[in-house]
């Protein structure tokens, strides 16, 4: 693709003949001019260069997360066409799969439910159903002064497989963002999901968990996972505050063109409600049976 826009970046200045063409009313010259639209291909064919590259310098990173950010909002009505406009809901969508929590001990739900009220993001259809995990000890989910990601209780902690299945994407790039000054969002990376795993896990059912700790994976493309089987550690790459889990079910591979879907937990235990529950949501401590 490289050579194919050095290629079209210089077919272009030939639309410079169409200049001669207009001056000397030769009209079959001034067809050149059309060779100037080739540089909306080259905008184009570079855009989709740095986009692939696996460059980490902050223009590439920049024009990526830009990228990704376009493409949330083009997903957003793909998903509903997909999906002939009845999205996938707590009434309407039958599991295929009964699933783990992605971790062991007990954590708190950081951010996400079933509802409008409590989802994670409920207008982003693709991460609808997401949670967000963290460990809090008395209302903290750091020691000490909680300005290394090193300082919060859940960093590094192990991330397990939440249902068997196959492991069908990991991406292990990004270093973690630190921490902000102020409590607020911030992304190093060109992903806002920083390093992952997607696992299929049945036919249309996919889990992604997010912002894990680069070099961590201990499971490779390609490999069967069994549900509790460690594949990674938590840590704090991508859009995040502080370290944590993102986990998240969704009806495809691809993140930005998959209807999320609600989760159905299996022996789990709600400290919160003190009930197995199948759903947990935002607030409640939650840890899998022994
Ligand atoms: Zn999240």
């Amino acid at each position: 693709m490289e050579t194919f826009a050095k290629i079209i970046k210089k077919m272009y200045w030939l639309g410079l003949i169409g200049f001669l063409g207009t001056f000397l009313d030769i009209p079959v010259l001034r067809l050149f001019y059309l060779f100037f639209l080739l540089a909306i291909v080259d905008f184009v064919l570079s855009f989709i260069i740095v986009i692939r590259t696996e460059s980490t310098d902050e223009t590439a990173i920049a024009l990526k997360f830009l990228s990704q950010n376009i493409g949330m909002l083009i997903g957003i009505p793909v998903i509903y066409v997909r999906n002939l406009f009845f999205l996938p809901n707590i009434r309407n969508y039958k599991p295929q799969t009964l699933y783990s929590l992605p971790f062991s001990g007990c954590w708190t739900v950081a951010n996400g439910g079933i509802n409008r009220e409590t989802s994670h993001s409920w207008s982003i259809c693709n991460q609808r159903y997401a949670y967000d995990f963290f460990v809090e000890e008395n209302g903290k989910t750091f020691h000490g002064n909680g300005k290394s990601v090193s300082d919060y209780f859940c960093y590094g902690k192990p991330v397990l497989s939440p249902a068997d299945g196959i492991v069908v994407e990991i991406k292990n790039l990004f270093e973690d963002t630190s921490i902000p000054e102020e409590q607020e969002v911030l992304c190093s990376a060109s992903d806002v999901r920083g390093n992952y795993i997607v696992i299929q896990h049945a036919k249309h059912e996919y889990s992604t968990i997010a912002h894990i700790k680069k070099d961590s994976f201990c499971v490779n493309v390609g490999d069967k996972v069994c549900r509790g089987q460690q594949i990674a550690c938590c840590g704090n790459s991508g859009n995040t505050s502080e370290p944590h889990i993102h986990f998240q079910v969704q009806q495809g591979k691809s993140f930005l063109f998959s209807a999320s879907l609600p989760i159905w937990f299996t022996k789990i235990i709600n400290y919160t409600t003190s009930k197995a529950d199948s759903h947990i949501s935002r607030g409640q401590i939650v840890e899998n049976q022994k």
